[in-house]
């Protein structure tokens, strides 16, 4: 394993230190993404280990229910409103960061783009790396070119509210 990736809120007050390799790291064009950003899509990194993950600060946190019921968990500074994490009430050992926390957000190297049926024209990402209309099926996830281990996703089951939400088909991410 590379060093720790470390980082937090804009302000400081949460602080968070992963020692894992991410399973999955994506930007995502869903509607929830763009408005949690405030911009066209969200870039995260997902850690297969709640264990792996040492938090100091208090997120506040708000959910999403998706079309199966599922939850997803956004957590927040509440001193400076910046996006830092999230979780997931399917998947409860995933962990979510927001590639811009880390210290060094050069670390992110995304392996694909998802829902961009939702992308906006003037939200151009790198032609380079795959895109899927919504979440790729799992075997796509499972061959993109992790870093980490891509052999631990699993099946991930948090779609987010209506049909502009992320699907979780992955190890995604929202
Ligand atoms: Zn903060
Ligand atoms: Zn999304």
């Amino acid at each position: 394993m590379s060093k720790p990736y470390i980082g937090g809120c804009a302000c400081g007050a949460i602080r968070y230190e992963i020692s894992a390799e991410p399973i999955a790291m994506n930007d995502c064009q869903c509607r929830d993404c763009q408005s949690t950003s405030g911009t066209g899509h969200g870039s995260y990194l997902t850690f297969p280990s709640r264990e792996a993950v040492k938090l100091e600060g208090e997120a506040r946190h708000w959910d999403m229910v998706g079309d199966s019921g599922n939850v997803k968990t956004r957590g927040f500074c509440p001193a400076c409103g910046s996006p830092v994490y999230l979780t997931f009430s399917a998947m409860p050992d995933l962990f979510t960061i927001h590639a811009a926390s880390l210290d060094d957000p050069g670390r992110y190297e995304p392996q694909m783009v998802t829902y961009t049926v939702r992308g906006h024209a003037w939200d151009r990402l790198d032609p380079a790396v795959p895109k899927f209309e919504r979440m790729p099926p799992m075997r796509e996830v499972a061959n993109a070119p992790a870093s980490g281990d891509p052999g631990k996703g699993r099946h991930a089951g948090a779609p987010a509210r209506g049909p502009a939400g992320c699907r979780m088909v992955g190890p995604h991410l929202q």
